[in-house]
């Protein structure tokens, strides 16, 4: 999956290679499961290595909290007390821990940082590949595990009501990490920047010239393509949730990692859905709910959400792409795929 990131982020500098002057500079490292990438105008290189060094110091910290995968994190504390005591967490914890939360109200339940016992059936996230797909009563009992309602957030302590509840905040806390950098490097004056960490971007003043950031948009269905290209002006934050980013087989079928609380099993149907918006949690939280509710429902959900567009690929032959009207105010689209955009209203 790594080199499939790299191909994008290099498809990304070739996008913005197309302007006449000197290229920005970039610096690019793992973390959080993905590739994190820093870049700079050519003419300020000079801070590409102290802002990187803060980056990646910053990243690191938050992976240290919010990892399910960290046995000590902050969240896996709070998982492994689930049903037996509050757990006391640190400011950043219970700030995207409360974002979470909004966004799932938001959304109607479709983004749910509670869906970790139901990404972990399906093989993810640490959890057992099953060998046969999976029958309605398995996946009942372990929809009783999951829901907003059964975590409290008060002050600077948590519970989860259940033993076997899980928290995962794979669907906001990169986007959470790309606000926490962009607001510490904006308070020291920073001018021209772009953050990409795992295709969770955020972008400050201009890329080179006068030019704006301009980031290509992936072809979910043909993944080394790109299907157009959006500019990003200052503070704007864009997310993608992809049904091609981390999918299991079971019994010769593919799933992809997004899953449907309503139905507890993976979403089908869809392929990509790109969310601008003007911050990169809200992006990258809006970017999973739109995916998990399908075009119908995500139209009436994005009328209530204000500075969100979006931009859809549904899992279909031939290939369709709807964009929202103010999503298409900063997208181009290739020549090839010009005939196939609609704008939703
Ligand atoms: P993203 O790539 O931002 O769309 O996030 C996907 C990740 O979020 C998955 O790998 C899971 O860790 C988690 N996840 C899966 N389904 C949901 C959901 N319905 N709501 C919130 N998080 C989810
Ligand atoms: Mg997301």
């Amino acid at each position: 999956m790594k080199i499939r990131i790299l191909l994008f982020l290099l498809l990304l500098l070739l996008v913005s290679g197309c302007f006449s002057e000197k290229k920005p500079v970039t610096e690019s490292w793992g973390i959080m499961g993905t590739v994190a990438g820093f870049s700079v105008p050519a003419k300020d290189s000079k801070h590409l290595s102290s802002y990187s060094s803060i980056a990646k110091s910053t990243f690191t910290e938050l992976d240290q909290s919010l990892s399910t995968f960290k046995p000590e994190s902050e969240i896996s504390r709070l998982n492994n007390d689930a049903g037996v005591r509050p757990v006391s967490l640190s400011k950043h914890v219970l700030e995207v821990l409360n974002m979470a939360v909004k966004y799932a109200k938001l959304s109607d339940g479709a983004f749910d940082p509670t869906v970790a016992p139901l990404v972990q059936l399906w093989g993810f996230n640490g959890g057992t590949l099953p060998v046969k797909p999976l029958g309605d009563a398995t996946i009942s009992s372990v929809m009783e595990l999951v829901g907003c309602e059964h975590l409290s957030i008060s002050n600077n302590v948590s519970y989860l009501d259940s033993a076997g509840m899980k928290v995962d905040l794979g669907g906001i806390a990169k986007g959470y990490a790309v606000d926490v950098l962009y607001q510490k490097l904006d308070e020291m004056n920073a001018k021209n920047i772009m953050i990409d960490l795992g295709g969770n971007i955020r972008c400050k003043g201009l890329a080179r010239g006068k030019k704006p950031w301009k980031i290509g948009v992936r072809n979910p269905i043909v993944t080394d393509q790109i299907i157009g290209t959006i500019e990003l002006t200052d503070g704007i934050a864009v997310a993608t949730s992809g049904n091609y980013e981390r999918c299991v087989k079971i019994a010769g079928k593919t799933y992809a990692h997004i899953i449907d609380p309503r139905t507890g099993r993976p979403v089908e149907g869809m392929a990509g859905v790109t969310v601008v918006s003007d911050s990169a949690a809200k992006s990258d939280a809006m970017s999973t709910a739109l995916f998990v509710l399908g075009l119908d429902r995500a139209k009436a959900v994005l009328k209530t959400i204000p500075n969100c567009e979006a931009l859809f690929v549904p899992a279909e032959e031939p290939l369709r792409i709807l964009i929202t009207p103010g999503f298409a105010r900063n997208f181009v689209a290739l020549p090839a795929f010009a005939g196939r955009i609609e704008i939703i209203k």
